[in-house]
């Protein structure tokens, strides 16, 4: 069975081509290069033997996608691609909207002419905004949101509701995830971000490697367990597994909305302790002012995913600490150009 995987060159694409080839599925990966590199496909056929076929397309252009969707019998598609990073959403929010947002209704514009009516999209616990109490559950009203990137998100939930509702014969998954973090255990695969990373985990990797002196914790006068801020970290690898179980909504019309996290909460301080124990030195750090924007805590109910997808967070945090150590120490400059 043929998916099409959007951004499947990505952190969560790549991890997510290799659970549905292991599945026995068959991915064809659409990716614009814009933040991946070619070099992963590679790593795929090292991990499971074999390459899936790779269309360098973006999603924003009809001629790119079309020809795709003419020469394969698409069954679904999971849509990874877009722009992620919070802060430059703030600065840059038409690149957002246009990348998620344009770039989505496109792609169902291109769908929907193909008679493609299934799909699975990566959305965010960003939706939930930060009015709603922990722990997060799909029912809870969406909004309140504080940046271009979670509204591009919530915007694109509300296309797809009302798509569905005006076209019943589509099938629609949301996954909102939480915090993905780890990477694959060979460590052939794990995240790769460009410049200086944002988030906390490829932040701390890169302090054990050398690439940064301290690491700068934003915050310890949260009302929390320590003061820092909590968050749900899920392993990458059992948000890939999710996708594989979401596979299994395909025949069941109508719009399917699930978190997946782990459905509890850590802290900075307990996310530095277990990274610590992973790479055998104690990560430098040192208490900053809380970072704009930043909620205290939250953390998922994974309740739903559980019951009707048969799906469960595996991983604890130290199996993300280790395995994304493991692929900071075997790759400490990322993917290569080529490989
Ligand atoms: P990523 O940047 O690693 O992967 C996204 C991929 O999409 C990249 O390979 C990029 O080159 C590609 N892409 C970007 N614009 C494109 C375009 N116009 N056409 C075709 N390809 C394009 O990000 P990720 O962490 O793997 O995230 C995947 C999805 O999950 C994103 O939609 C992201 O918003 C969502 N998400 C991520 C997180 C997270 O913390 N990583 C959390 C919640 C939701
Ligand atoms: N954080 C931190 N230092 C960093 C990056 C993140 O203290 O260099 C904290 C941040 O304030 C939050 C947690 O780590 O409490 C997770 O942040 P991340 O950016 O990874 O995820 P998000 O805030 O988007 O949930």
């Amino acid at each position: 069975m043929k998916i099409l995987v959007t951004g499947g060159l990505g952190y969560i694409g790549s991890h997510t081509s290799v659970k549905l080839i292991e599945a026995g599925y068959t991915p064809i990966i659409v990716d614009n290069l814009y933040n991946s590199k070619k070099s992963v496909l590679k790593r795929i056929n090292e991990i499971t033997g074999q390459q899936p076929l790779f269309y360098e397309a973006d999603i924003r252009n009809k001629t790119d996608l079309k020809p795709i969707f003419a020469q394969h019998d698409i069954e679904a598609v999971i849509h990874f691609a877009g722009l992620k990073a919070v802060g430059e959403s703030v600065k840059k929010p038409l690149a957002y909207y246009e990348v998620n947002v344009y770039g989505t209704i496109t792609l169902l514009d291109v769908m929907s002419e193909y008679q493609v009516n299934n799909i699975i999209f990566s959305s965010s616990a960003t939706v939930y905004g930060d009015k709603n109490p922990s722990p997060f559950i799909e029912s809870y009203p969406t909004g309140n949101i504080t940046n271009p990137y979670g509204w591009s998100k919530f915007m694109v939930e509300q296309c797809l509701m009302d798509l569905q509702k005006a076209e019943p014969e589509w099938s629609v998954t949301i996954l909102r995830y939480f915090n993905p973090v780890g990477a694959h255990p060979s460590g052939l695969m794990g995240e790769d971000p460009q410049g200086v990373p944002n988030n906390l985990m490829p932040y701390i990797s890169q302090v054990a490697i050398g690439k940064h002196g301290f690491l700068s914790i934003y915050g310890n006068d949260y009302p929390t367990k320590d003061g820092t801020g909590v968050r749900d970290y899920v392993h990458v690898e059992d948000l890939a597994t999710g996708h594989v179980c979401a596979l299994q909504k395909l025949n069941q019309s109508g719009t399917h909305i699930y978190n997946l996290g782990n459905g509890s909460g850590n802290s900075v301080l307990e996310v530095v302790s277990a990274f610590s124990k992973a790479c055998g030195q104690q990560i430098p750090y040192k208490m900053m002012p809380r970072r704009a924007g930043d909620i205290a805590a939250f953390w998922s109910d994974a309740s739903k995913a559980q019951k009707e997808l048969n799906w469960q967070a595996h991983y604890q945090l130290e199996d993300m600490a280790k395995d994304s150590w493991r692929w900071q120490q075997k790759n400490p400059t990322g993917y290569p150009d080529e490989e």
